[in-house]
Formats: structure tokens, C-alpha cells, sequence
């Protein structure tokens, strides 16, 4: 009876530990507010702010950062991938190619990006351009 006990204690220990290390691994983003504070770190196309990418209740992943291009830039060749994106301009004035389609877009436009189609963005005007990229992932994928 009392190793019974000791076992069963040993197995609840164990499953707590798992859970604690679960939950340290993946910590849920609560709500909060991100400061215009984070360095903007140097690449070879201008400079990215990293802001946030963790699993929120709802989402599997939330990735929020700030890319700048310099004049002439882009981040890459078009590329796509399953999880959507938002771009929000900042300043400057960027070209999105989207699946083929070319236009353009300046401060406080919005461009959306859905999954799996062919996408890049190019900084088109003489000074530097701003935007935020706020991407998600949902846990069971695209439709
Ligand atoms: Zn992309």
C-alpha cells in the first residue's frame, strides 16, 4: 500500500514537471503593449526590429517585428509560405508584388498577404521605408 502511494506521488511529480516545463517552453503572450523601444538591428537590405513571437490563446504563433528597407531594397526574391501576413507602411514608399500584380503603397497603407501566394515588397522611393510585418499562424492551418 505504501509503495503504491510513493509511485503514485513519483508519477504526479513527473506529470507536474512536464507540465511546468510545457509551459515554460511556450509561453503564452498575454495582452500588453510594445514600446517603439526594441533596437533596430542592421542587415543587408536596412534594419529589422524584432517584437514579438510567441503562441497567444488563440494563435499557434504571433510574429510581430519592424523591417526598414533602404532605397532600392528588398528583403528577398518573392517567396510564399502557408501562414498570412500584414504589412502596415510606416514611411516610405514600397512596391508589392503579389502572385504577379505590382502596386504601389505609401504611409499608413495596408497590404495583406495570403497564404501560399507568391509575394515580395520592394522599397520604390529615394529614402528609407518603414513597415510593420505582423504574421500568425493558426493551429490547424490553412484552408
Ligand atoms: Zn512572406
Amino acid at each position: 500500500m505504501k509503495k503504491v502511494s510513493v509511485a503514485a506521488l513519483v508519477v504526479s511529480v513527473a506529470a507536474f514537471s512536464s507540465i511546468a516545463t510545457t509551459l515554460a517552453q511556450k509561453q503564452v503572450q498575454r495582452s500588453t503593449v510594445f514600446a517603439w523601444d526594441s533596437a533596430n538591428t542592421p542587415n543587408d537590405w536596412g534594419g529589422v526590429r524584432r517584437v514579438v513571437r510567441a503562441p497567444t490563446p488563440t494563435l499557434e504563433e504571433l510574429e510581430i517585428h519592424v523591417s526598414t528597407l533602404d532605397a532600392g531594397q528588398s528583403p528577398h526574391a518573392p517567396h510564399q509560405h502557408e501562414y498570412e501576413e500584414i504589412l502596415i507602411v510606416k514611411e516610405g514608399t514600397l512596391e508589392t508584388f503579389q502572385t504577379g500584380t505590382k502596386r504601389r503603397v505609401g504611409p499608413g497603407g495596408i497590404i495583406f498577404q495570403a497564404s501560399n501566394e507568391l509575394h515580395n515588397v520592394t522599397n520604390v522611393g529615394a529614402s528609407p521605408a518603414t513597415y510593420f510585418v505582423i504574421e500568425w499562424t493558426v493551429p490547424h492551418g490553412p484552408r
